[in-house]
């Protein structure tokens, strides 16, 4: 029997649609032995995913921080995103990190809200606010109230660039990813560097800068990700070989704010092994 692993879904602790215990039921249906729990900047599904998890699934905890990266002579520094598994929640710095990115999540949806109703945009920050639930903000739920309003069909169509894509964007905090790197080893944390070469997304990191993280600490590079091109597929897969870094293939699943499905693409289990091994935080539950 293959074993079935997808190390990186999102549920309502972030901009996900399925509640953390929906999720690994979901993930249990869906045929998957591994699944790991990655909301944005926060740990707060772990807990009741962790109380629903099936018999027969194992739950790897972890969490998508939010980085930059600045390079020499670059006017905006490039947004990217760290994969952390099995880190001590715990621990203050990586846990006080965390608090900061969500509450300014929170304060910048408000004021990508506040432009938009400026505009005439019927819509609220406590709508919003309620689409979230008390877990991570994204702008994946306003871009549900645009669609509640009647302005987009699609959370796809929201992210244009005459809406949250450009015209609407307001950059959010996020942590230096040689720092994140470091916080969450310091944390016995496992770093996988999620959609490294996602081209469709903007602006991505030269090689050169993966390299230097592989030297501070980064154990893994995600290959397989519906964002990459089969050639970008490749190139990561050489780079990872070329540094001794792990490949990783995940679904990224958002439930219903996209149209991937739980397990469409996976990691190897001998990649899955070294990252568990790898990691002194929490262990893999089940
Ligand atoms: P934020 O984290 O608030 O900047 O919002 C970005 C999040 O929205 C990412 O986690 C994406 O996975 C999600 N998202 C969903 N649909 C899209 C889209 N079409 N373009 C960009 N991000 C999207
Ligand atoms: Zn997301
Ligand atoms: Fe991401
Ligand atoms: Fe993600």
């Amino acid at each position: 029997m293959v074993t079935r692993i997808d190390l990186h879904c999102h549920s309502t602790a972030s901009d996900g649609t399925l509640t953390p215990a929906e999720l690994v039921c979901a993930g249990a249906a869906a045929g998957l032995d591994v699944m790991a729990i990655t909301d944005h900047d926060t740990t707060g599904g772990w807990a009741p995913a962790a109380a629903a998890r099936p018999d027969g699934l194992r739950l790897v905890r972890g969490a998508e921080l939010s980085c930059r990266w600045r390079g020499p002579g670059m006017e905006w520094p490039i947004a990217l995103h760290l994969l952390a598994y099995l880190f001590d929640p715990g621990e203050p710095l990586l846990a006080a990190d965390l608090a900061r990115l969500r509450l300014d999540r929170e304060q910048r949806a408000e004021k990508i809200v506040d432009r938009l109703r400026g505009d005439g945009v019927p819509i609220t920050w406590d709508e919003v606010r309620g689409y979230a639930a008390g877990g991570s903000v994204g702008r994946p739920h306003i871009a549900q109230a645009l669609i509640r309003a009647g302005l987009v069909h699609t959370t796809n169509e929201a992210f244009a660039s005459r809406w949250l894509g450009a015209r609407y964007f307001v950059p959010k905090a996020d942590l230096d990813v040689f720092g994140a790197v470091r916080a969450v080893r310091a944390a016995g944390g496992v770093p996988v560097f999620a959609h490294p070469r996602a081209t469709v997304r903007g602006r991505v990191v030269p090689d050169q800068l993966i390299a230097d993280l592989a030297d501070a600490g980064l154990f893994g590079l995600e290959a397989d990700h519906e964002d990459h091109s089969p050639e970008e597929r490749a190139h990561v897969r050489a780079l990872a070989n070329d540094l001794g870094l792990v490949v990783t293939g995940s679904s990224d699943f958002h439930g219903t704010h996209k149209t991937v499905a739980l397990g469409e693409f996976t990691t190897d289990p001998a990649a899955f092994e070294k990252i568990a091994s790898a990691a002194t935080g929490v262990p893999v539950l089940g």
